[in-house]
């Protein structure tokens, strides 16, 4: 029998405080302890909402020390809530390393979901690209961050980033420079504060609107970059995706790729290179 305590993984406001659940406030009011990335800011958070909790601190700095103590507090029969700065836990944020190691430890993790910078930012912009490549921070040294976004030109899908103030303009620099200025960037910034803005132009306007009033350049940033243009030789469409798939299912690749070619009508190489991608993923 199992009688370790449930970690319950809680995301919390990313501004305004009425962003957070009812089973958030209900878990952080019932567990044993809180474990925060800053206790201080988090105290805040639980104060307004009457919560006496028994805080410990959990960061980046820590993490794996403080994991180890708070999973024999678990191991024990205790309950603890995982909570980070702003957000979700473990997004851009520290919890991974506690998480792994409690289930590892089998220990029940029960994630209690809510504010997200990434997905709000997503909801309100309006982008029609169903598709999207969470990015997070990009690296902090221009050198690297240009490999970074080199390696990420040619993906067909919405790139998201998180963004400090003081680099915003520098690496939106890197991304007109990089993945050239036709795209559209959606600055989405302040979120849930008083001085959001969700405001969208080409790369090659971005670092002017930035600058036009010094105000844009403050505050928290996700910024959404319009994805790669799919190359139409390399398009398959989903129809041809879908033989493929049934295809390679029953037959060895080859066999397959030219038989979904023969029945659809795709380009061979493309198939055949979507054909090794399918296989690599299984
Ligand atoms: N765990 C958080 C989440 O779930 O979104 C992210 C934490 S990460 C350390 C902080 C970054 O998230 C900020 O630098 C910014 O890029 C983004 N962010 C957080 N709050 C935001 C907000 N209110 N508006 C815009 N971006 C925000």
């Amino acid at each position: 029998m199992n009688h370790s305590g449930t970690l319950y993984v809680v995301a919390t406001p990313i501004g305004n405080l009425q962003d957070i659940t009812m089973r958030a406030l209900e878990v952080l009011k019932s567990v044993d302890v809180v474990a925060a990335e800053d206790t201080r800011h988090s105290s805040g958070l639980l104060n307004h909402y009457g919560i006496k909790a028994r805080l410990t601190a959990l960061h980046e700095h820590n993490e794996r020390a403080a994991g180890e103590k708070l999973l024999e507090l678990l191991q024990g029969g205790q309950s603890v809530a995982l909570i980070s700065d702003a957000g979700t836990p473990a997004i851009s944020d520290p919890g991974a390393v506690l998480v792994n190691m409690a289930r590892a430890a089998g220990v029940r993790v029960v994630p209690v979901p809510g504010a997200n910078a990434a997905v709000a930012a997503l909801s309100a912009s309006g982008l029609l690209m169903p598709r999207f490549l969470f990015v997070g921070f990009m690296p902090a040294k221009r050198t690297h961050r240009r490999e970074v976004l080199e390696s990420l030109r040619d993906v067909p899908v919405t790139l998201v980033f998180y963004e400090a103030p003081h680099r915003v303009l520098e690496s939106v620099e890197d991304l007109a420079g990089v993945l050239g200025g036709e795209r559209t960037i959606t600055f989405a910034r302040e979120l849930t504060k008083t001085f959001e803005t969700i405001s969208s132009c080409r790369l090659d306007a971005a670092v002017d609107w930035l600058n036009a009033d010094p105000d844009r350049q403050r505050g928290e940033f996700v910024l959404l970059v319009e994805g790669a243009q799919e190359r139409e030789d390399q398009a398959v469409s989903e129809d041809a995706r879908r033989v493929l798939t049934l295809l390679l299912e029953e037959l060895p690749l080859k066999q397959a790729v030219k038989l979904a070619t023969d029945i659809t009508g795709a380009k061979k190489n493309a198939l055949y290179e979507l054909a090794l991608e399918m296989k690599q993923h299984e």
